[in-house]
């Protein structure tokens, strides 16, 4: 399995590194035409409308789009405002496929570039998060699924085949939430599979 990590701007590097260290082959996807080779996206962290300004480029929004609707994507912090169906604060376009409203720089300096653990349904105990300039997701749809929490917000969710954290994962030691992303990726292959045998 293959996993693309859209490369447009921001720390896409550090998730192509943790993706490898865990076997996964990858793919830096700069390109629309890119996204036909992989299994699955990562949309990193950044800054959400710089990338939009790149996607809107060459149909590569509607692309995008595409793609996350039918096979898994993880969006973090810049990644999970683009993943959302709404986004506040200012309020701007979006690939609206999870059911989440996301309002950006939400924390303002208290948690502007901050380290902390937090509860977590993944198994091993608090998961260490790295907030930079983070959203909060602000309203949840009944079918998205928390995994992780900090305080009263939810900061790592999940919706089918889709997963999205307000943190860095991939600016920490702790690879379970990689792990738990590439899980989900070969689960959904495999359904795939079955349904087409
Ligand atoms: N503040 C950024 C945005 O609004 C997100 C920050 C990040 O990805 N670390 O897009």
């Amino acid at each position: 399995m293959t996993i693309g990590v859209l490369a447009i701007q921001g720390d896409y590097d550090a998730h192509r590194l943790r993706l490898e260290e865990l076997g996964a082959k990858t793919v830096l996807v700069k390109k629309p035409e890119q996204l036909d080779g992989v299994d699955a996206i990562v949309i990193p962290g950044g800054e959400s409308s710089t990338m939009l300004k790149f996607l809107e480029r060459d149909g590569f929004l509607d692309k995008l789009r595409d793609f996350v609707r039918l096979k898994p994507s993880f969006g973090t912090c810049a990644g999970a405002i683009l993943l959302a169906k709404e986004v506040e604060n200012p309020s701007q376009e979006s690939l609206g496929v999870m059911d989440i409203c996301v309002r950006r720089n939400a924390y303002g300096r208290q948690l502007d570039s901050n380290i902390f653990e937090a509860d977590t349904t993944i198994p091993g105990g608090p998961l260490e998060m790295v907030f930079i300039r983070a959203p909060k997701i602000s309203k949840l749809g009944k079918d998205v699924q928390v995994l992780a929490t900090y305080g009263d917000d939810p900061v790592l969710v999940r919706q089918n085949k889709m997963m999205a954290a307000t943190f860095h994962p991939e600016l920490s030691a702790d690879k379970r939430v990689h792990e738990a992303f590439l899980q989900l990726v070969r689960e959904s292959l495999d359904e795939h599979l079955n349904r087409r045998s």
